[in-house]
């Protein structure tokens, strides 16, 4: 095996100083590739300070932990994230980096690697090695088309995917940190803070475990010819507070405020699940008020137990779309569900 080939996690710390879930990911999938190679593996991380997120990860077993720490690095900006991230990998002298697809990291990654003279490849979902051939699998045409990659080119810089791998998960203990420096650029842009919706109005959450999608069947005339929408829109929110439940949506339902209709308020295109919207990883899928059409399921390629509430028995759930299919009135169902979940200790 090729012991001269290099892997390196490149992350970020988080306000707590610790690196998240992402980063943790990454660097399981880091681990199992150096395995793989017969190779070592360095840590490289940004962020405010080195101590406790160093002391995090130092069982996993780096050759290396090299840190580009300070107040320049505390906050996401371009001109000194790509210059750390720079600097950490010369340092490495990397010539696999794998990095977490944070929002963070995927603003600078391609400059990244051009400045090393290198590749990038995003929306990674495995590592494999064999030999000393690395290759990446990622999907591709709107996750209709698995393929595999391998690059010659070196340093190859990996994002990949929050959500397919689990995270390492061992105990923290002390470890040699290398400070890297880095030649700091003239910085024309101040992070003057950070503003976030109150978790009140937070409807996507990547990391919940179930899925509540609502189609817009909400919106529409029920059996006594009126529409209901204040009614939907309280038992949508009362279920995603009760079960901290992540909020998507058809296309049809999310496009219905540009077009002038009844709207839920809460529900942008960032809900939108499908073709052409987003494609989430969570665990358990409750589709409702949603017919269930191909263009929209597609979206549910990375959702493992789905059901769906429906009144229409031969809706697109119905054709092998879904696990459970309840054909029932929603704006029942889920007012049920409601009472169930507020009844529970
Ligand atoms: C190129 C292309 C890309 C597309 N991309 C996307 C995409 O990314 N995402 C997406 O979602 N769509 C996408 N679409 C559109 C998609 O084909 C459907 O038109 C859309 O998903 C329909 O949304 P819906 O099921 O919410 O609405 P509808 O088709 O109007 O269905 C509403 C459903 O609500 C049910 N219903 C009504 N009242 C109740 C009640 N009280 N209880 C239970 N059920 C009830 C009805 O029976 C009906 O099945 C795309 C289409 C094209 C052509």
């Amino acid at each position: 095996m090729d012991s001269s080939m290099s892997v390196l996690l490149l992350a970020h710390t988080e306000p707590d100083r610790l690196l998240a879930r992402p980063a943790l990911e990454a660097l399981a999938a880091t681990q199992a590739l150096a395995t793989a190679l017969e190779t070592t593996f360095a840590v490289g991380f940004i962020g405010t300070d080195a101590g406790a997120a160093a002391t995090q990860v130092g069982s996993s077993g780096p050759s290396r932990v090299l840190v580009a720490c300070g107040a320049a690095f505390s906050q996401p900006r371009y001109a000194t994230d790509a210059a750390a991230a720079e600097a950490i990998c010369r340092a490495a002298n990397a010539h696999i980096v794998v990095v977490p697809a944070t929002s963070r990291w995927m603003r600078v990654l391609a400059g990244v690697a051009h400045r090393l003279g290198g590749c990038v490849d995003t929306h990674v979902t495995r590592l494999a090695a064999s030999g000393n051939d690395v290759s990446i699998t990622r999907w591709f045409y709107k996750q209709r088309i698995e393929g595999t990659v391998s690059r010659v080119q070196r340093p190859w810089l990996i994002a990949l995917e929050p959500g397919t791998v689990d995270a390492w998960n061992g105990a923290p203990a002390a470890v040699n940190v290398e400070p890297v420096s880095v030649i700091l650029p003239s910085v024309r842009t101040e992070v003057a803070g950070v503003r976030t919706p109150a978790a009140s109005e937070q409807t996507v959450r990547p990391d919940a475990d179930l899925l509540l999608v609502a189609g817009a069947g909400w919106t529409k005339k029920q059996s006594d010819g009126q529409v209901h929408i204040k009614q939907a829109e309280a038992l949508i929110l009362s279920f995603l507070g009760a079960a901290q439940a992540s909020l998507g949506g058809s296309k049809s339902l999310v496009d219905q405020s540009g077009e002038g209709q009844a709207v839920l308020p809460f529900m942008t295109h960032l809900n939108q699940v499908g073709q052409t919207g987003a494609s989430p990883r969570h665990r358990k899928g409750l589709a409702t008020c949603c017919h269930g059409e191909e263009p929209h399921v597609v979206g549910w390629q990375f959702v493992t137990e789905r059901r769906a509430v429906n009144l229409n028995p031969n809706c697109g759930w119905a054709q092998g779309k879904a696990d459970v299919l309840y054909v029932a009135d929603a704006f029942q169902v889920m007012a049920k569900v409601n009472e169930l979940l507020a009844s529970q200790p």
